[in-house]
């Protein structure tokens, strides 16, 4: 088990609905090789937000399997699953306490020299040093109140600290300024380069610079191929 994972994942013939609901998923599969970068994209409420939570095991399916590395992850431990996977959520959310906390969160024993290199790959490093506090500004619940965007570029952060094999990344689709925009697209494509990464997709150049891209439509694939292909 110490041995290091490759990064393939595999979903295989997943059905899934929340609670008594709906099936969001029946019978899906999808095979992702190591270190590729998928992008999904579909119209809201096709079931993306619902494939990163499973992925990440947040829910598990009813039926089906997910593979990591050709092993089905319930037969791993939380911690094996999520010190492998890395994600960034679509709302993303910090808890109450330091910034400098929140980055750590990633990787418990990571020096402060390695987070303040991830605030500095994220494109963070720059905001968090002009707060009056700096790393050490409290934020969640009763602390400084931050943008969508800066909350961003924090998660992403974190996520850089981890440094998973497997990354994935619901990008938020609240709107956040230009500028913040480009620091938040500069940051990802770091995060993403060199894992296997699944992306739901709501920028342009996400979607671009993916290997594959996947067309979702009530929990289905309905395309899937290069950006020249679709
Ligand atoms: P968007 O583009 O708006 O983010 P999405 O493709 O991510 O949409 P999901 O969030 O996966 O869509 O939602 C798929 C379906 O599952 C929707 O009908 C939604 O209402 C439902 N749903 C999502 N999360 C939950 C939940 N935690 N409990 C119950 N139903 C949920
Ligand atoms: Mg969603």
């Amino acid at each position: 088990d110490d041995v290091d994972i490759l990064g393939s994942v595999e979903l295989k013939d997943v059905s899934f609905h929340y609670g008594d609901g709906k099936w969001i998923f029946e019978h899906f599969s999808l095979s992702i090789p190591a270190g590729q970068t998928v992008a999904i994209v579909g119209e809201t409420g096709c079931g993306k937000s619902t494939l990163v939570n499973i992925l990440c095991r947040f829910y598990e399916p009813i039926s089906g399997e997910v593979n990591i590395d050709g092993r089905e992850y319930r037969e791993r431990t939380c911690h094996w699953l999520h010190s492998r996977l890395g994600y960034v959520l679509q709302t993303p959310l910090l808890f109450s306490g330091t910034i400098r906390e929140n980055i750590r969160y990633g990787r418990l024993d990571a020096t402060d020299a390695e987070i303040e290199k991830a605030a500095s790959e994220a494109n963070a490093a720059h905001f968090i040093e002009g707060l009056e506090h700096g790393y050490e500004t409290m934020v969640g619940e009763g602390g400084v109140l931050l943008s969508t965007g800066q909350k961003q570029l924090i998660s992403l952060a974190r996520a850089l600290v981890a440094d998973p094999r497997i990354m994935i990344l619901d990008e938020a689709t609240s709107s956040v300024d230009t500028e913040t925009e480009v620091l938040v697209q500069n940051a990802v494509d770091r995060l993403l380069a060199g894992r296997t990464s699944v992306v739901i997709a709501h920028r342009l150049s996400t979607i671009r610079n993916a290997d594959r891209i996947i067309v979702m439509d009530a929990g289905r694939v309905i395309e899937d191929g290069t950006h020249d292909e679709l």
